[in-house]
């Protein structure tokens, strides 16, 4: 089938966005989800609360795009002009919604709140325009359908925004795109992004429909492959063998292909398949491995405990790390990461348990920057990694928390492999 993209172009208006008061994280959003619709978007632009500059932006914007989606300034206030200027640009004339004038006056009844000449203003809508009700706000969201182009407005405050984008923006575009756009995640770990890109670059290559786009994340690669077709039953049928062939070349280090299945979420599957009890023993993420596992519903069943043992009397005391140990190799080393795992004092009889320890901050010795060991004993076999991680605190703290549980996967799997074969 013809494979011709609807491209769209995302406005963020808001003089605070400009000043860098807020970030955009709007325009990151919208322009995450239209890949996925199998829209392209070729420009994204910031305009502040100025009627001049964005009558400007959005003429140029409809030159070019047939989609323009603009966030922000649809308050009560003067300076929320974005729904007046699109309906001069459309040449729409105004008019009074009233069953969204009706969901404002329930909104400040239900609230004890007085409601204002102003707020009015926000239930004023485009003749034409197709109204998007807004569950978690007062400022209704519209699309204005101008000359075979689409003009969508959304309110600023992400919290109203991106319910509103699923709920009722998703569906109207997806109308707009011909046949149907579907989309599967294959989900990388153990495996950097430039080696994924080249291990699959004859795929890159090659691609034209079924496209494979690929994500970084942290200590993680997502490939996505995106099929057009007439309908569902096509557009599988594009995508399976391009999934397959990744899940071929990428073999065990693929851990899902789910789209809301988290890499902590593999973790806790894998310890559920094997009837295995995890235990964590962290000092540099400060238990950011253990909130992780516990995000994941019916993590309790594989969870035992988690310890955080920051000092080094906590490494001892708790963990059962030896005192000389510490002194001779310090706090942050292979032998102390070895020996997190080996016996901790208040857990001794979790099947899994993984230790890290590492410097977070820029040390004075730059060369330990970023040093992290992080260490996993899978029933009985004890396994310790080097890692040179970059970037701040947070960042560090961030990497050796996935590498923590990208190496308690490849332990539970090996441990769950001897189990079946030895
Ligand atoms: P309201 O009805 O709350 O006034 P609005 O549609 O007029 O909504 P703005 O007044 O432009 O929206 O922005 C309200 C708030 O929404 C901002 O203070 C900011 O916190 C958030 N916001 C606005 N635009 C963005 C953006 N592009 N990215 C992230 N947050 C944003």
């Amino acid at each position: 089938m013809e494979n011709k993209k609807i491209t769209a172009e995302i406005i963020a208006v808001g003089t605070e966005i400009l000043l860098g008061n807020i970030v955009n994280t709007n325009a990151a959003y919208i322009a995450a989800k239209l890949p996925e619709l199998g829209i392209a978007c070729f420009y994204q632009s910031v305009v502040g609360d100025n009627a001049e500059r964005l009558e400007g932006a959005i003429r140029q914007a409809l030159s070019r795009s047939d989609v323009v989606i603009l966030s922000g300034g649809l308050g009560p206030t003067e300076d929320d002009l974005t729904k007046e200027t699109a309906c001069k640009v459309a040449g729409s004339e105004m008019y009074c919604h009233e069953e969204s004038k009706e969901r404002l006056i329930a909104y400040f009844e239900k609230r004890g709140l007085t409601l204002t000449e102003n707020n009015m203003k926000q239930v004023m809508m485009p003749k034409g325009g197709v109204v998007l009700t807004n569950n978690n706000g007062t400022a209704p969201g519209v699309i204005i359908p101008y000359e075979n182009k689409h003009i969508v407005l959304l309110p600023g405050p992400p919290g109203e925004l991106k319910p509103m984008f699923e709920e009722s923006v998703v569906p109207y575009l997806k109308k707009l795109t011909p046949g149907v756009i579907l989309s599967q995640t294959v989900k990388v770990c153990s495996v950097g992004e430039s080696m994924a890109e080249t291990m699959i670059a004859d795929l890159i290559d090659a691609q034209d429909n079924p496209s494979i786009a690929t994500y970084a994340k942290t200590g993680e690669v997502h490939i996505r492959v995106t099929a057009y077709a007439e309908d569902e039953a096509r557009a599988e049928k594009l995508i399976k063998p391009v999934v397959w062939e990744l899940k071929n070349r990428f073999g065990s280090n693929v851990y899902t292909t789910k789209e809301d299945v988290s890499l902590e979420a593999a973790v806790v599957e894998l310890l559920k398949s094997g009837d295995l009890k995890l235990m964590t023993v962290e000092s540099c993420t400060g238990g950011m491995v253990a909130s992780r596992i516990v995000n994941v519903p019916g993590a309790s069943e594989v969870f035992k405990c988690g310890l955080v043992t920051y000092s080094n009397k906590a490494k001892r005391k708790l963990a059962g790390v030896k005192k000389s140990t510490i002194e001779k190799y310090s706090a942050v080393s292979r032998e102390t990461a070895y020996e997190m795992v080996k016996a901790p004092e208040v857990w001794p009889k979790a099947d899994i348990v993984i230790g890290v320890t590492g410097y977070a901050s820029p040390c004075e010795d730059e060369t330990k920057t970023g040093l992290v060991y992080i260490s996993c004993n899978a029933c009985g076999k004890i396994t310790v990694k080097e890692f040179r991680f970059s970037g701040n605190r947070q960042k560090v703290r961030e990497s050796a928390t996935a590498q923590a549980l990208i190496l308690a996967r490849q332990c539970i799997l090996e441990a769950l492999s001897e189990k079946a074969f030895g």
